[in-house]
């Protein structure tokens, strides 16, 4: 199978697999006091100096999660002044969009404007919740301005990066109140994530959990030190992986300009993507017969996100970007060979002329 489907989760890179491997299974519980506790201990807190190390903030800004689900939760659902709510676009990730009013417009290729959040009307918003890139499209917002716009309104801003890592520079995200990452998208193991909480020292955020004292309380609960030492050493392979960023984005534009040889439209076409992401509308067919097509030729892909698969009505993404018979989206990894894109690329038609027969 060609694995086109990496925006979905990633293949555990080889160095974080070593690293899940030397802790699962060991009694390493990382606050008990004796020598096997101290070294599990140790191996967390060098995670979090990995982690750290990516976005460019102190180790004491990042607390460990299940995910991105939950740390947008703790962003989102913890504390804050009651009568107040948080908004964002509709593009987000349904673990925003579960908290925050998603009710920002955006421009067609899924953007938030500085203009359209300054005049924004909202006495009782509390904050603005902004992904770094769009898990679907890969169109990424622009950031410092937005977060200059929002402070002035004495709005917080957090931002969903669960997408960036390994795929764009991610200093810039610390000038955000907070910020979710998430192992599984960056070749780390499914079922971690962090809260990273820049400058401020995660002591003072509200947790949404009760329990005992494991990252400072904000989020109690016994360390899951396999899964965090495997979120380590995937930042850590980040670094080389930001410097390979040009030759996937080669890889994505070859593919890219072969579905449009075939008539397809870009979804977020002129606007900055991630260089990873393809997401296509081919004419006169409906992503997910596409994609099942795929599947059948052996390459797995999406149309839209996985978390609304399952359903046969495009994503509220691609439906508030007007694309109501959805888009196939083809997102490559560091492991996608030229080879991949051109046996992917050789196959599309065929399928379609099926399709549309
Ligand atoms: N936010 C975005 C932008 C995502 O793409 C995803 C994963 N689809 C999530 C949040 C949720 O991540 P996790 O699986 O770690 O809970």
């Amino acid at each position: 199978v060609i694995d086109l489907d990496h925006n979905a989760t990633t293949p555990l890179d080889p160095a974080a697999r070593d690293a899940v491997l030397r802790w699962l299974g060991a009694p390493a519980n990382s606050f008990a006091v004796h020598a096997r506790g101290r070294a599990a201990h140790a191996a967390v807190e060098d995670a979090r100096e990995q982690v750290a190390w990516m976005l460019g903030v102190a180790p004491d800004d990042v607390v460990f999660t299940s995910g991105a689900t939950e740390a947008n939760a703790l962003a989102l659902g913890a504390g804050g002044e009651s009568g107040t709510h948080w908004v964002c676009a509709p593009v987000e990730h349904p673990s925003v969009t579960g908290w925050a009013r998603a009710e920002l417009p955006v421009d067609d290729a899924g953007r938030l404007s500085p203009q359209d959040l300054a005049a924004h009307a909202g006495p009782a918003v509390r904050g603005v919740a902004i992904q770094a890139a769009n898990n679907e499209t890969g169109v990424l917002q622009d950031l410092v301005p937005l977060v200059e716009v929002a402070h002035a309104r004495g709005w917080q801003v957090h931002v969903d990066a669960a997408q960036a890592p390994g795929r764009m520079d991610l200093h810039a995200l610390k000038c955000a109140d907070s910020i979710t990452l998430s192992a599984h998208k960056m070749g780390g193991p499914q079922g971690v994530g962090a809260f990273v909480v820049p400058g401020r020292g995660r002591a003072q955020r509200a947790g949404l959990l009760r329990g005992g004292p494991q990252e400072r309380a904000v989020r109690p609960g016994t360390h899951a030190v396999a899964l965090i030492a495997g979120f380590g050493a995937a930042a850590e392979a980040s670094r080389d992986r930001l410097a390979r960023a040009g030759e996937l984005a080669a890889r994505r534009d070859r593919l890219e300009a072969a579905c449009v040889r075939l008539g397809a439209r870009v979804v977020g076409a002129g606007a900055p993507r991630l260089p990873n992401t393809c997401c296509v509308a081919f004419p006169r067919v409906q992503a997910a017969d596409m994609v099942i097509a795929l599947d059948l030729a052996g390459v797995a892909a999406s149309a839209g996100a996985a978390c609304s698969s399952g359903s046969p009505r495009p994503s509220a993404t691609l439906r508030a970007l007007g694309f109501e018979d959805g888009a196939v989206r083809f997102s490559l990894g560091h492991t996608t060979t030229d080879a991949e894109i051109d046996a992917v690329a050789a196959r599309i038609p065929g399928l379609l002329a099926r399709l549309t027969a």
